[in-house]
């Protein structure tokens, strides 16, 4: 069953101006429940603008997106978001940064309390309930960044570069943490990323886009059982490097962009 549809989207910012950028062309997709969608693409291809018209934030120039069997047409609490940057506020104690969510949607009862502190003890933060976002590592401000977009019990999440701000160690144990997680509690995900790995890890299908305007360059299922999902592991396996490969050669990746190409490169021990 799909929680998700995209019906040929398009956004095209500025239409008609001199300054027009058309970022996304024609997407289309489905997400089904409880999987995790992966959406790998060049940067400023026109991702975050693809989530932005899902969470209603912005309105698609043609084309449609339905959120369980409802047409969005404005933000209404219908996804959980989550960023690269984790946006807590800084006065507010952890457990208070993860209630905001449900703040907003109205009065936050006693269970709903009990709820947040049991996922917060359970995820890694036990004894920071209290603690202020400053006195976080990078790594645990994005797990409280993540439980704030898990309280308010969205039916899709999405995920834009959720760990892309953290070091190469702490971002390999979140990936590996929050697969559990959304595993655990069947939730529907995409996450967007430029980190093919990342993507590979965590997603049971990816779909690689093109270069700006964004269309749907192409779509790999990701085979793995739970248990080859290790990030370490996976990584130094052949279907992994496969993968890999594959999908970094249809993102066109270019390596030497910097050089002055008029200058033949030469090597040289000397
Ligand atoms: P990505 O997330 O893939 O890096 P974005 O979706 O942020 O890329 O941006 C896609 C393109 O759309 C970029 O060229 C960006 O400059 C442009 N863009 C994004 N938002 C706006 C806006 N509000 N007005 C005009 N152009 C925008
Ligand atoms: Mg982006």
């Amino acid at each position: 069953m799909s929680v998700l549809s995209a019906h040929e989207v398009q956004v095209v910012f500025n239409q008609g101006e001199p300054e027009e950028v058309e970022a996304i062309r024609r997407i289309s997709f489905e997400l089904e429940k409880g999987e995790t969608l992966a959406i790998v693409g060049p940067s400023g291809c026109g991702k975050s603008t693809l989530f932005n018209a899902i969470a209603g934030l912005i309105e698609p120039s043609a084309g449609s997106v339905f959120v369980e069997g409802r047409r969005v047409d404005r933000a209404i609490g219908h996804v959980g978001y989550m960023l690269q940057k984790d946006l807590l506020l800084p006065w507010r104690s952890v457990l208070d940064n993860i209630l905001l969510g449900l703040e907003v949607r109205g009065a936050v009862t006693t269970t709903d309390r009990e709820r947040v502190l049991d996922m917060v003890r359970r995820y890694g933060l036990a004894g920071f309930e209290n603690a202020k976002p400053s006195q976080l590592s990078g790594g645990m401000r994005q797990r409280v960044a993540f439980m704030r977009t898990l309280a308010i019990d969205p039916g899709v999440i999405l995920l834009d570069e959720p760990f892309s701000a953290l070091d190469f160690q702490t971002r390999l144990v979140l990936q590996a943490e929050v697969m559990e997680v959304i595993r655990e509690r069947g939730k529907s995900v995409i996450l967007v990323t430029h980190d093919i790995g990342e993507a590979i890890t965590m997603a049971d299908r990816i779909i690689v886009l093109t270069n700006r305007p964004a269309e749907v360059k192409s779509v790999h299922r990701i085979d793995l059982q739970a248990s080859e999902r290790n990030p370490i592991k996976l990584r130094s396996s052949e279907k992994f490097n496969q993968l890999f490969q594959t999908i970094w050669s249809e993102l066109g990746i270019q390596i030497g962009a910097m050089r002055n190409n008029s200058e033949p490169v030469t090597a040289s021990l000397e």
